[in-house]
């Protein structure tokens, strides 16, 4: 199995445990184990009562280590995306994987279907006939009963059509004789990052409205339902308000990024602070030739392309862009500020989950000490 790195709740040992951040060599990806903990806590808070678990992303942060913390606070099982990102996850411990995306190709329905006979916790979703049937003979072939959610259309990314195609899928499944249907997935990404908790919610419910109408047709023709999984971070507050639903599958939650903080929430609306902001990447600088003007080794390769470009910290009015490869270029007008050759800059990420998967390991970091380390085990792990 892939198993690169001991996992780090063995004894692991790093270098650099023990360091304070401020020395780390750089760009350096750290973790505030203090912040982490809040957000670990938060996302279940306004489900409590609701009868809405969580399902977590694992997407985002990659870690084996992290989707334990995120069972051990109250999740069902988590949520991966890719078939490789599932088995990084079920290799290492983790045994309940509902996995998103779809798997197409021969090679990996085999692989899918040999998964499942060693994980009985792994789930797949479908989003077409054809694949139902391909799915059913691998099943039959493993000689196993597979667990398969239908996963609904809502963004014209993945997904069948709600309604009448849906249903009928959901049957085909059903009647499949070595598939159980376990229920739904629909993702509602292109409502998480809507600006203002108000405008969020009344998209979000109204985006939904079809998917419940389908859950509701599913329902009434005797499909088990027992799953009704989506949303994310910037929902995460208002599905517990939608029939039939049981789970969010909250991601960025647990890191937040410059994207999540501006969105609003229901407490502030100028910033997202539901959670608190735990992922930041440790940067030099390198060059102070211009006034102005500095450069950083932290570029693309530290933080992508993303958009808004970091914010540093205690610098409010620095602007950080990751545009080359290697380096980043600030740019400022207090002419005050003075940072030197060798300073290290602590940068809040752009978009948190493409940012870990340019990393090896997380720095978990508590009163800016590194207290431990994270393998990022499913680095790269996007097949
Ligand atoms: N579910 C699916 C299918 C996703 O693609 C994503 C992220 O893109 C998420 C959940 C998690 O979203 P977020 O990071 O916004 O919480
Ligand atoms: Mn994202």
């Amino acid at each position: 199995g892939p198993k690169l790195l001991a996992s780090a709740d063995l004894p692991f040992s790093h270098p650099d445990l023990g360091k304070s951040k401020w020395d780390l060599d750089t760009p350096a990806l750290c973790l505030d184990l203090d912040k982490l903990d809040h957000n670990l806590k938060a996302a279940s808070i306004p489900l409590q009562g609701s009868g809405v678990g969580l399902r977590p992303h694992v997407k985002t942060h990659k870690c084996p280590d992290l989707a334990r913390m995120q069972i051990a606070h109250g999740a069902l099982g988590v949520c991966a995306a890719k078939l490789s990102e599932s088995e990084v996850m079920l290799e290492n411990g983790i045994n309940d994987v509902l996995m998103t995306g779809v798997n197409v190709t021969p090679a990996k329905i085999r692989k899918a279907m040999e998964l499942r006979k060693k994980h009985p916790g792994f789930i797949q979703a479908v989003d077409n006939p054809q694949n139902t049937r391909d799915l059913q003979e691998a099943a039959k072939a493993a000689g196993i009963v597979a667990d398969v959610v239908v996963d609904i259309d809502v963004i014209r990314r993945s997904g069948i059509p709600a309604g009448q195609p849906a249903l009928e899928l959901a049957q085909l499944v059903d009647k499949s004789p070595n598939l159980r249907f376990r229920g739904i997935l629909a993702y509602d990404g292109g409502v998480q990052h809507v600006m203002g908790h108000e405008a969020r919610k009344t998209r979000c419910l109204k985006t939904f409205e079809p998917v419940v109408d389908t859950y509701h047709l599913m329902h009434a023709a005797g499909l088990n339902m027992e799953i009704f999984s989506g949303g994310g971070t910037g929902t995460y507050d208002m599905m517990h308000g939608i029939p039939g639903f049981t789970d969010v599958q909250v991601g960025s939650y647990l890191f937040m990024d410059c994207q999540y903080l501006e969105i609003g929430g229901a407490k502030n609306e100028e910033r997202f602070d539901d959670f608190e902001a735990a992922l930041t990447v440790m940067t030099t600088v390198v060059n102070t030739n211009h006034p102005g003007r500095l450069i950083t080794d932290g570029g693309s390769k530290a933080f992508t392309l993303n958009k808004p470009t970091g914010w540093v910290i205690g610098e409010p009015d620095f602007v950080y862009n990751a545009g080359s490869d290697e380096y980043g270029t600030i740019t400022y007008n207090d002419a005050s500020r003075s940072y030197k050759v060798g300073d290290p800059l602590e940068v809040i990420v752009p978009h948190c989950d493409p940012a870990v998967n340019l990393y090896d390991i997380i720095y978990g970091i508590r009163k800016d000490r590194v207290e431990r380390i994270f393998p990022v085990l499913a680095r790269g792990k996007s097949q």
